[in-house]
């Protein structure tokens, strides 16, 4: 099956009672039993609930997984995927995985005596070293990564991995450009707030995966700490990705002309999307990715920050606010919100600077989003 068809029937199937072609939203905590341990396969809705099995099958096959998990969030997905770990086990990971993730990391499960090791995926032979001088319980990889839109190997750090489970969070990406189970990963998790609901109106995290002991793990761990999606948000999560590869063509096609556009601009020193040749890992891209993703970073060429803040101020379109991936642009500062916590100097080596400027492309018409965004730079020095 294609994806567009895939994604439009995932997951769902005309309900039994009613014929109702969507999954309704049941709303309900508990179900009768007709007698003691008797009942239609559903006892409690932390442990189950159709809305929620729905979507879980849904996620499943749009990443050619066997089991798939919904979460409350994409850091309670996290958090259930790094409760598989015990003390003294090693995670090697790189220092751009998303800002709550490093966070999860380094002031929850480092307490309970679980390190982190860090390295850069670009270099293979880092990573081969590493893997060489240590055992690790988990590699977590997240490509593409925020803000800097680097894309990693995934097949190749597949084929070092050893006997480390790799999980690849698949945010970024979606299940419509990239599905790192095919590629040789372990597990796939995703803020599902993001391009899967898509439309702004949704906090929900998802796992998919194939291995039955690992997956009987992780609905164990669901289960008993309870960090489960509701009814209500499984089922916007179930209705947005219908559309997936309909937005995601979208956000695509305007990310890359929009990259294309700010690249030419005077004003701008540097422009960060994998769809662009000069882009330092656009071969690793074009074979891991359908396409090339909604999101962009670029650089004025000034650097000082009331510039970034001018610019901000002076588009209409984008909006100025965390997350990603809905169908409306919205537009972020790192250095002042994501990695504002980030001493000045670590930043900057980090390569986020202080016009370093990030946009969710959304599903807009691109010649009012260039619009806007010249808008922007004709107000920057
Ligand atoms: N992973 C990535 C790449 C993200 O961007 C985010 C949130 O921004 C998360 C995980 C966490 O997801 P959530 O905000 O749904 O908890």
């Amino acid at each position: 099956m294609e994806k567009d068809t895939l994604f439009v029937h995932a997951g769902t199937e005309p309900d039994p009672t009613t014929g109702a072609i969507m999954t309704p939203v049941y709303f309900t905590s508990t179900y009768v039993q007709e007698e003691p341990g008797k009942h239609k396969g559903y006892e409690y809705s932390r442990t189950a609930n159709p809305t929620r099995t729905a979507l879980e099958n849904a996620i499943a096959q749009l990443e050619y997984a066997k089991y798939g998990l919904a979460f409350a969030s994409g850091m309670a997905a996290t958090d259930a995927i790094l409760k598989l770990l015990k003390p003294n086990d090693k995670i090697l990971t790189s220092y751009d995985v998303y800002g709550g993730t490093f966070r999860i990391f380094d002031k929850v499960y480092k307490k309970f005596n679980i390190s982190f090791d860090f390295v850069d995926f670009q270099d293979l032979q880092a990573v081969k070293n590493k893997l060489n001088e240590n055992s690790y319980s988990l590699i977590w990889l997240e490509t593409p990564t925020n803000p800097l839109l680097k894309i990693y190997d995934i097949k190749a750090i597949a084929e070092l991995k050893k006997d480390a489970i790799l999980v690849t969070d698949n945010t970024f990406a979606s299940p419509f450009l990239q599905n790192p189970l095919l590629l040789g990963a372990d597990i796939v998790v995703h803020s599902a707030t993001k391009y899967l609901g898509g439309h702004s109106d949704v906090v929900l995290g998802a796992i998919a995966l194939n291995d039955e002991k690992i997956a009987e793990e992780l609905y164990f761990i669901q289960n008993s700490t309870g960090g489960v999606a509701g009814p209500m948000d499984a089922y916007l999560v179930l209705r947005g990705i219908k559309t997936l590869h309909v937005r995601m063509e979208k956000h695509c096609y305007n990310a890359q002309r929009l990259a294309e556009f700010l690249s030419k601009h005077p004003k701008v020193k540097k422009v960060y999307y994998p769809g662009l040749p000069k882009h330092p890992n656009h071969e690793i891209a074009k074979k891991q990715m359908k396409d090339f993703g909604g999101m962009i970073s670029f650089e004025l060429n000034s650097d000082k920050l009331e510039d970034a803040f001018k610019f901000m101020k002076s588009v209409k379109i984008f909006s100025l606010a965390e997350s990603l991936g809905g169908v409306e642009s919205l537009i972020s500062h790192p250095a002042s919100m994501t990695h504002a916590a980030i001493p000045e100097e670590e930043r900057l080596k980090a390569g986020i600077s202080n016009t370093l400027i990030r946009l969710s492309v959304g599903i807009e018409h691109i010649e009012d989003i260039i619009k806007d965004v010249e808008r922007g730079l004709e107000s920057v020095n």
